[in-house]
């Protein structure tokens, strides 16, 4: 069913499930889309893969969709994350809508020295990740964790995730292919103090790495770096 519409709804799925869209996706299916009753989209919910549903009652502000048929199993994502300094509003938004189309599985905001903000708001960013998961075809939403400072970040780094630093002008070599866990992390547009560096070449699990010659704007570096991670296994 190509170029269907595809909703996140947040409720269990399988046949005969009655799914109630939220007050956004009515008025996009109602006065948007002006879809009909009777019609099929495709919801998902990040656990029992993609459904299709029909449209059982359609009001401007009420819409009843049922579940008929499983068209997708649930896949497993890249186990990618993501650290980013938080941006201004807009060039976060971008950073998590394209993180999210590039498979990250978490997203996890970091205070550095120079971050621009502290505060993020899980509401507006939860909502950027399901209309971008809807629109690429994904059926999982990525994690948006708390931020946390990067000392505290580096303290307790799982074991067996390498922690792949975008560093400009750090003479490293280019940002690598990696298959199975991996992160990334991408600094603030002020880029990281002396002592951050420091401590990110003394950590055993950071891999510094290099995204060219030139110097890249911090939501740029992001979308390079995370499909450089992802170019030898194409995900
Ligand atoms: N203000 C810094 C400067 O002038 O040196 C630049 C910081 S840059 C705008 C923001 C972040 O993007 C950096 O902290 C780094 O993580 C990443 N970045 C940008 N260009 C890069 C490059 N060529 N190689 C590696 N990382 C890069």
């Amino acid at each position: 069913m190509p170029g269907s519409i595809r909703l996140f709804v947040p409720t269990p799925l399988h046949e005969g499930a009655e799914l109630a869209a939220s007050a956004g996706q009515a008025h996009y299916l109602a006065t948007v889309m002006r879809c009909a009753v009777g019609e099929t989209v495709l919801v998902f919910n990040g656990i029992d893969g993609e459904w299709e549903a029909r449209i059982a009652t359609l009001r401007r502000d009420r819409v009843l969709l049922r579940a008929e048929r499983h068209s997708r199993p649930q896949m497993p994502e890249p186990d990618l994350w993501l650290l980013f300094a938080p941006l201004k509003r807009e060039a976060t938004d971008l950073v998590v809508q394209k993180a999210t189309e590039l498979g990250v599985s978490h997203i996890l905001p970091v205070l550095t020295d120079r971050t621009n903000t502290s505060r993020t708001n899980p509401e507006r960013l939860t909502s950027i990740t399901i209309e971008a998961a809807e629109q690429c075809e994904r059926l999982t939403l990525p994690v948006i964790e708390q931020p946390r400072k990067l000392s505290a970040i580096l303290a307790d780094w799982p074991a067996g995730r390498p922690l792949v630093a975008a560093l400009e002008r750090a003479q490293a070599p280019k940002v690598p292919p990696v298959r199975g866990p991996a992160a990334l992390l991408v600094g603030p547009e002020g880029g990281f103090t002396r002592s951050e560096l420091d401590a990110l070449r003394r950590h055993p699990l950071v891999v510094a790495a290099s995204l060219g010659p030139r110097i890249l704007r911090a939501e740029t570096a992001t979308i390079v770096g995370l499909a450089l991670l992802q170019a030898a296994d194409g995900s």
